[in-house]
């Protein structure tokens, strides 16, 4: 569709053709560009600590590879500290997120038990619909039991919550952690956290949103097998959707064999070609709803730390990956049209979190989020972080384009506002 943009205040006030200009207004010609919504990361780690460790980004230097990219919104994760109140948790997240370019919005995790249900309503008809809970992660505090997501799901259906998990069962993982696995090789994760962990933790929570009714969403899938089981409750009606992250379309296990095996290591971990491929296929045939990061950078120093693996902190960069690689991915590979790419990107992020149509869409009363694309000649070098971390793409590249992002109307990055860099 070839059609004009018109922004005021913030804000799209018209589409279509032939809009004109009013006396005072600023012209930005794109014409023989592509003009999408702009996109989000539904997943990211910034700006706080996970255990022992700090995180590389913080919500500034996030979002400045996030515009560079074209992604206006991120969303990240407030877990609840011990004695504060959900709205306390919530404003020391937001607080770290003050200044930064992007819109940066909050998953909450409630870990106290019972939760205080009418914080939660209050926290809901602010606009915080989604909260996020784990079937693992015991040592951490952040295990929940199956029996307790099922009085969670119910409660938050009544809301109009949703509800974010991560799946791993418990159980399997504690049975394959028995296994004789050496420590030391960062391969052993592999056994430790076997892809029949997340099948089942997948298994026992849609059959929960089935019967509950309860939309959920579950985060990171890195099994085909995963997917499927989403992608058939979905299709006989369950309230259920699904994301994955570009390092599981893209790499698999054998990043971690050898010297620097360790810098590949995340949670759930990479698996194998079969496995990556089959998801591959199946992202492309659209069974997996939106793609996400889980952006989760650390330092150099302390992926290198040295010790028992279970030492090294599991997380990777991506954020600045999303969007150039699921370019090359989809677009270029697969042959899909940029509105489905948009769709995995903005609208279906901009759905799960109840921002739709504010966000995700250009259309009049949504925010002038936007993105200018084209491709250039010469391919781009991929970037996930500016921070001092390993970068699991490097020497990967992209021949996207990323000329205009505007936020609220206002250009806040691009190549042609002399974005540092291109992602
Ligand atoms: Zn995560």
């Amino acid at each position: 569709m070839r059609a004009d943009v018109r922004v005021e205040g913030g804000r799209i006030a018209a589409v279509g053709e032939g809009l004109g200009c009013p006396p005072g207004g600023e012209v930005l010609d794109v014409s023989s560009l592509d003009v999408l919504p702009a996109f989000a990361d539904l997943h990211v780690h910034a700006g706080d600590r996970i255990g022992r460790f700090g995180l590389a980004d913080s919500w500034g230097s996030a979002s400045q590879v996030a515009v560079a990219t074209g992604i206006t919104t991120l969303f990240g994760f407030a877990t609840q500290a011990p004695g504060e109140t959900l709205s306390e948790t919530l404003k020391r997240c937001q607080r770290r997120a003050e200044g930064a370019l992007c819109q940066v919005c909050f998953h909450l995790t409630p870990t106290t038990w019972p939760w205080d249900w009418e914080e939660v309503a209050a926290t809901v008809a602010q606009g915080v619909r989604t909260f996020k809970l784990y079937t693992t992660y015991r040592e951490a505090g952040l295990y929940t039991p199956y029996r307790r997501f099922a009085v969670v799901m119910r409660r938050l259906v009544r809301l109009g919550g949703r509800l974010l998990v991560h799946c791993e069962d418990e159980g399997v993982l504690a049975a394959a952690a028995t296994g004789a696995v050496d420590p030391s090789d960062p391969f052993s994760h592999t056994w430790r956290r076997p892809a029949a962990a997340e099948v089942e933790g997948i298994r026992r929570i849609v059959a929960l949103a089935r019967e509950t009714g309860c939309p959920t969403h579950v985060v990171h899938v890195s099994t085909a097998a995963g997917v499927r089981l989403v992608a058939a409750a979905r299709a006989s009606g369950a309230p259920v959707t699904c994301e994955t992250a570009p390092h599981y379309l893209l790499l698999d296990q054998e990043r971690l064999r050898g010297a620097g095996g360790h810098r590949f290591l995340c949670t759930p971990p990479l698996r194998d070609e079969a496995t990556r491929h089959e998801l591959e296929q199946l992202a492309a045939a659209g069974a997996v709803d939106l793609f996400a990061t889980d952006h989760c950078a650390f330092s150099r120093q302390d992926k290198d730390a040295g010790g028992e693996l279970a030492a090294v902190p599991q997380g990777l960069p991506g954020l600045g990956g999303l969007v150039p690689l699921s370019y090359e991915l989809f677009v270029v590979r697969h042959r899909w049209t940029l509105g489905e790419l948009a769709e995995k990107l903005a609208a279906a992020p901009a759905r799960l979190a109840g921002l739709y149509p504010r966000k995700g869409c250009i259309r009049a009363g949504a925010d002038a989020d936007l993105v200018v694309l084209t491709t250039s000649p010469t391919p781009r070098p991929v970037r996930t972080t500016v921070a001092d971390s390993y970068d699991p793409f490097a020497g990967w590249s992209s021949t996207l384009d990323v000329r205009w992002v505007l936020r609220g109307g206002v250009v806040v990055g691009g190549s042609a506002a002399g974005g540092a860099f291109h992602g």
